[in-house]
């Protein structure tokens, strides 16, 4: 039982060592990542992972739940502090099936809802023709304006007074501006569609007051809690306690919209929650609830319009022609790059600087390689970085697209990279694998 996993699985122990050596000896700009802090760890590696507790906290079918039920009511209680929620559910597995529960809540197969497409910036949840939500359910996309790659809110106003859908999500996944929360609630209003926000991305910085809150307009919000929230892999649903549209679309008699979540979640998707993970949702609100989190998430966005100012001067095209929250999508289609964007991701992995390749708003090249990166600065805010590191950064970024085949430079700035971020190590002394 004591055996340690060096002993027991050298095997798994030294591919963690090897994870650990990469994070610390690379800039991570994936902007959907960040790196925990010990105290999350730890909750997620305790002995809450042992306990099965079905139900919800005084509504459990197994016994032995007095611990279970404090950490789960902890947790909800910081989540309702945080965001200025009425209800919060803790228990969703990630954010995809949060969103299939949201969906599952509150409409029927085959209903129409709205959700930004996804070559335009939105989540593979929010429509995606191969996904459950555009699979069971009938997706109408809004997409961003042709000539200023935004989101236009009448657009959005005239498809859904045509459409009628029965929901309306508002979202990012890869949109470096602004979602405007009220508006799509006035319109939400206007057509009798439930609204949810899926704030997966930018929690952390509607947390940290960089970014406008649904709260108190959205019907339901959803969110990750592993992105810029900086908690453990997992979600949380929040929502109102009443059913604005309940009369319209309901006939049972219970206008508790908080019970229909609830119900969607367990039993009517998940089996017994990850208690550890609840342990550590716990953690990482504290977390959030101090003042250090407000300068953290202020410093990710000006590390992001730093990292963006010095793309653009390097001659770098950028969507939108710059960025309002965490993250940024390279064009590569003014270098002649377009649809290279498989190759250029693995030029930066050879430069120890990690992206991701992205789709950019109507391209022609395939989604497998398209002509767009994304990368963002929530992860490397948290080492410490600040705006000369941004600096810095962009200026190697710049460098890797313009000699993407050319294995020495990229040898060059692999070493570079790797000096600087000496500099701010991530887990020193790390101790918890001994
Ligand atoms: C990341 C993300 C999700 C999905 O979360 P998973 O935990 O990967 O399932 C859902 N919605 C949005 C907007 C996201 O960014």
């Amino acid at each position: 039982m004591m055996t340690h996993i060096k002993e027991i699985d050298p095997e798994t122990h030294d591919l963690i060592l090897q994870e650990l050596n990469r994070i610390e000896n690379g800039v991570e700009l994936i902007p959907s990542e960040n790196f925990v802090s010990r105290a999350v760890l730890q909750a997620m590696g305790s002995v809450f992972t042992n306990k099965y507790s079905e139900g919800y906290p005084k509504r459990r079918y197994y016994g032995g739940q007095e611990f279970v039920d404090a950490i789960e009511k902890i947790a909800i209680d910081r989540a309702k502090k945080l965001f200025g929620a009425e209800h919060v559910n803790v228990q969703p597995y990630s954010g995809s099936p949060a969103n299939q529960a949201v969906f599952f809540a509150l409409l029927n197969l085959g209903d129409k809802f709205m959700g930004l497409d996804m070559s335009c910036g939105g989540h593979l949840t929010h429509g995606s023709p191969v996904n459950f939500s555009g699979i069971q359910y009938k997706a109408i996309p809004y997409a961003v304006d042709k000539d200023t790659e935004l989101i236009d809110m009448d657009e959005v106003r005239k498809i859904a007074l045509k459409e009628r859908p029965k929901m309306i999500i508002s979202s990012l996944t890869a949109y470096p501006r602004k979602l405007y929360f009220e508006e799509f609630q006035e319109i939400c209003e206007e057509v009798d569609a439930y609204h949810l926000s899926d704030i997966s991305h930018i929690a952390g910085l509607i947390v940290g007051g960089v970014h406008d809150s649904p709260f108190p307009f959205t019907d339901v919000v959803t969110t990750t809690s592993h992105k810029t929230l900086r908690g453990p892999r997992g979600a949380i649903i929040m929502c109102k306690k009443e059913d604005r549209l309940h009369d319209k679309y309901h006939s049972h008699t219970d206008k508790n919209l908080a019970r229909l979540i609830d119900s969607a979640v367990f039993p009517g998707l998940q089996g017994g929650p990850h208690d550890h993970t609840t342990a550590a949702k716990a953690v990482a609100f504290e977390e959030a609830m101090k003042p250090e989190f407000k300068d953290y998430a202020n410093q990710i966005v000006k590390n992001a319009k730093a990292m963006a100012d010095e793309l653009m001067a390097q001659g770098v095209k950028l969507v939108t022609d710059g960025t309002d929250n965490h993250l940024m999508l390279i064009d590569l289609r003014p270098k002649g790059l377009g649809g290279k964007g498989k190759q250029l991701q693995s030029a930066m992995d050879k430069a120890n600087i990690t992206l991701n390749k992205n789709s950019v708003p109507f391209q022609e090249a395939s989604p497998f390689n398209p002509s767009g990166l994304r990368l963002g600065t929530p992860a490397v805010t948290t080492r410490g970085m600040k705006e000369d590191e941004m600096k810095f950064i962009a200026q190697c970024i710049a460098k890797v697209i313009d000699n993407y085949k050319d294995k020495a430079i990229l040898e060059k700035i692999r070493k570079e990279i790797m000096e600087m971020v000496g500099a701010f190590p991530i887990y020193p002394d790390f101790t918890m694998l001994e």
